[in-house]
């Protein structure tokens, strides 16, 4: 799977296919892209995303999910969890979040 990274502002980082050290950024509220197939062959047409646009747009959602569930609380996050047992969408998010706070803490434990 792609990695896509949110940078805020509807703004997402995409790595080229051919060279994963390369990143595009997607614009989907601008509905632009940087790599070369958009700026040449897409930009001010009618055809539409190039494939990161169509990357993004299939992560997006899942990525709201996840930065919003960035924002909730160890608690909230607790609550919620059985709540959402049934979206794997939602839940999914919520385990990232803790995922990523527990990893941040153990990083945090080794350097203290
Ligand atoms: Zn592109």
């Amino acid at each position: 799977m792609v990695i896509v990274q949110s940078m805020g502002d509807g703004r997402y980082a995409v790595p080229s296919s051919r060279d994963e050290t390369r990143l595009y950024i997607v614009d989907l509220v601008g509905r632009t892209c940087t790599c070369p197939d958009f700026q040449h062959r897409r930009a001010g047409t009618n055809r539409g995303w190039c494939k990161h646009g169509i990357e993004v747009q299939a992560q997006a959602e899942r990525l709201e999910l996840i930065e919003k569930a960035r924002r909730c609380s160890d608690e909230q996050i607790a609550n919620l969890l059985p709540k959402y047992a049934d979206d794997p969408m939602v839940s999914g998010a919520l385990r990232v979040a803790r995922a990523e706070r527990k990893a941040e803490q153990q990083l945090l434990d080794v350097f203290a």
